[in-house]
């Protein structure tokens, strides 16, 4: 595996462990022999992400929009910062470029991002691993939810197998060197869920 590309908060949230976590996974991500690619940007846990693989003199690629370069302070430091013309494209790029997939905590932007690779994979677009790093259970109401989703029927179990979860980075970094993508056929067929 190259890359690994890591979706996260442009703010740093209210606890410490969010910043240590996200500095953590971009050493480990180095220590482990591969690149992080991320949004590009100098603030919040996108900051750390990058400062911790840049501390290990990794290979970091930060990809941002030009019309965000300003509002989110392109990271000056970076191995290779990529500007490109909208949301879309950066997407596209950081998705190219990576082999597997990570949300940290984060807000809005952070969900979007994840959401649209997980629902790639759902597509069977990608076969690339999609992971949430549940730093002290930011994440147990976004996982009560999906799994409200599968009770309803609007997503399937096969589906929902996608994400997978751990609460430390060295965890995450584990389950994805050990991820093999299901062998079930994932395309979505109507009133299958
Ligand atoms: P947030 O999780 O809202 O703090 O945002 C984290 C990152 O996601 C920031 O770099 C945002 O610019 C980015 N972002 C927000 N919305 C989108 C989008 N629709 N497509 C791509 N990146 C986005």
């Amino acid at each position: 595996m190259k890359n690994i590309c890591v979706f996260c908060g442009s703010g740093a949230g209210t606890l410490p462990a969010y910043s240590l976590a996200a500095r953590r996974l971009g050493a480990l991500i180095v220590q482990r022999g591969m690149g992080l690619v991320y949004g590009g940007a100098d603030i919040g846990l996108m900051r750390e992400v990058a400062e911790g693989a840049l501390k290990e003199n990794g290979n970091v690629t930060g990809v941002i929009p030009a019309g965000l370069v300003d509002k989110e302070i392109q990271h000056r430091a970076l191995t290779e910062l990529l500007v490109v013309e909208n949301m879309h494209q950066r997407k596209a790029k950081m998705a190219d470029l990576s082999e597997a997939f990570i949300a940290l905590p984060g807000g809005l932007g952070t969900l979007e991002e994840f959401f649209e690779v997980l629902s790639w994979a759902q597509l069977g677009l990608h076969k690339k691993p999609c992971a949430l790093l549940n730093v002290e259970g930011y994440y147990d109401g976004l996982i009560a939810f999906l799994n409200h989703a599968v009770e309803h029927r609007f997503v399937s179990p096969a589906h929902r197998q996608l994400v997978l979860v751990e609460k430390t980075p060295e965890a995450m970094l584990d389950a994805i060197a050990a991820y093999r993508p299901p062998a079930v056929d994932l395309w979505i067929k109507r009133g299958e869920t």
